[in-house]
């Protein structure tokens, strides 16, 4: 696992409290709507909390994607007001 930045340890806790979610759960995950080794940032706006099932789902289907088609998928992500709202 890759060393956690400051910015994604703060960003992380903002978005834990803001879906009042408790992390032993373990029910979900913060995502990088763009990853990180495509160029994403750990900014607020590039992280999402999601249910883990989710979370896997969408891992499994952009390995699978073209690049129109995953950038198609991130697009979506990104405005999609579930996410970081
Ligand atoms: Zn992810």
């Amino acid at each position: 696992m890759s060393k956690e930045s400051k910015l994604y340890r703060r960003n992380k806790e903002i978005l834990y409290e803001r879906h009042n979610y408790d992390p032993g759960t373990k029910t979900k995950n913060i995502h990088h709507i763009i990853f990180k080794s495509e160029g994403g940032t750990d900014e607020m706006e590039n992280l999402a909390l999601i249910d883990r099932e989710l979370h896997a789902f969408i891992h499994k289907l952009i390995q699978n994607m073209d690049n129109i088609a995953k950038k198609e998928l991130l697009e979506k992500l990104k405005n999609d007001p579930q996410f970081n709202k």
